[in-house]
């Protein structure tokens, strides 16, 4: 919990505080980035010191492993400091366990959840296996809802989980206007900000209740770490606590610091993800072996009057569609690229290409496509290289294609 920095800090820029968010004296002890404090056990001088650790609102004390050290309070605490109006910020061993505490902090059996139909694949998965199983019902929602949320909060609607924009999609989300309507109902607006980070979108500010980062993307920045973070308001995180605690999740301390090193440099990656990603964007934009980039800082792409009102920025991740072919086709233009790699995950500093195929998982809304979509991670290798290399594998979806 860092208030006071919170406010101090609200004039400087994104750089300058990714450098210095989390880096306390009394953490970092002498050294620039604060080390990895190993521990399952931590040692009192008597029963009366123990007795005083284990109070229930102790912060930041060393209490048991669990309960993280400094290398894991520097990092959340680095993070609260990026996101204006939170509280506190706890870390998870993934992205999706960070899903699944914030969902659980909030629902219980009888609740209804309002779930994006455009959300990350697990995601959807955690609501139609594990909430549905203790009783939690889910219901769809058109990204494109905006205001029009409040015609869909019941009775038992406890919770609306967003993702601005989708991660395969990438339709913008009113995410004000649905946050309004949650505000009003009292009911808990939760968004996976993962794509903007904090420093291209401030959730908080725009009536977010708990905001989601899977750190195994942009916070890391070298696909090699699996972290996840919720950084909620002063009304929710008391509640976030208890149900992490309980749930036992602790993310691990070289983990964290990994997480640390890479924050460090995350407002100059982003901003090379950032131009690099809308240089291809804009080229693929040309060809016409592409029918259209979902992209919302384009200016052709639906969604981007809300994207310039409310980001302050965009990121590496997009996808496009093709003019006809089919996955042959597809295959062929992903097969043969030299700098792209086909996997999963993204926000490394390497290029990633992979087929996507958002119609298999909605269900709520059905969106049509031209051809078969590509989603790209832009890494941080040189453009010019990324474009002469999609320019080959258009030639040969082309001619796969016929
Ligand atoms: C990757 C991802 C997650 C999950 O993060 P993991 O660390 O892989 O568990 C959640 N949301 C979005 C949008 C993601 O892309």
């Amino acid at each position: 919990m860092s208030k006071d920095r919170d406010t101090a800090d609200r004039t400087i820029g994104d750089a300058t505080r990714v450098v210095a968010a989390g880096r306390r004296p009394e953490w970092t002890q002498g050294v620039v980035n604060p080390p990895v404090w190993r521990a399952s056990t931590h040692l009192y001088g008597s029963v009366a010191e123990l007795r005083a650790a284990g109070g229930r609102d102790t912060h930041h004390r060393l209490f048991y492993g669990r309960r993280g050290a400094p290398t894991q309070w520097s990092l959340a605490d680095a993070l609260t400091e990026l996101e204006p109006g939170a509280e506190a910020t706890f870390l998870y061993p993934s992205g999706v366990a960070a899903i699944a505490a914030a969902l659980l902090s909030v629902l219980s059996p009888g609740d209804e959840l309002l779930l994006v139909d455009s959300a990350y694949d697990p995601t959807r998965s955690m609501a139609d296996g594990l909430l549905k199983r203790f009783g939690i019902t889910t219901r769809f929602y058109d990204p494109l809802i905006g205001a029009g949320i409040a015609d869909m909060i019941g009775e038992r609607t406890r919770a609306i989980f967003m993702e601005s924009p989708g991660s395969l999609t990438f339709e913008m989300q009113d995410v004000p206007a649905i946050t309004a309507a949650a505000k009003a109902r009292g009911v808990t607006a939760i968004l996976d900000n993962t794509w903007a980070t904090p420093l291209h979108f401030r959730a908080l500010e725009h009536g977010v209740d708990l905001s989601i980062l899977a750190c195994t993307k942009y916070v890391v920045g070298h696909s090699d770490v699996m972290l996840g973070s919720v950084t909620a308001a002063p009304s929710h995180w008391r509640k976030l606590r208890e149900t992490s605690f309980q749930l036992g999740q602790v993310a691990s301390p070289d983990d964290a610091w990994l997480g640390a090193r890479g924050l460090r440099t995350m407002a100059v990656r982003l901003a090379q993800h950032q131009s690099s990603a809308l240089q291809i964007a804009r080229w693929l934009e040309t060809r016409p072996e592409v029918d259209r980039v979902l992209h919302p800082a384009l200016e052709t792409c639906r969604g981007h009057d809300l994207f310039a009102r409310d980001f302050r920025g965009s990121s590496g991740l997009f996808s496009f569609v093709l003019s006809g072919g089919d996955e042959a086709a597809r295959a062929a233009l992903i097969d043969g690229l030299v700098h792209f790699g086909i996997g999963y995950s993204w926000g490394g500093f390497e290029s990633l290409a992979i087929p996507v195929d958002p119609q298999r998982y909605r269900t709520a809304t059905a969106p049509s496509f031209a051809g078969p979509l590509v989603r790209l991670q832009i890494g941080l290798e040189d453009p010019a290289d990324l474009i002469a290399d999609l320019e080959e594998g258009l030639k040969r979806f082309a001619a796969a294609r016929g």
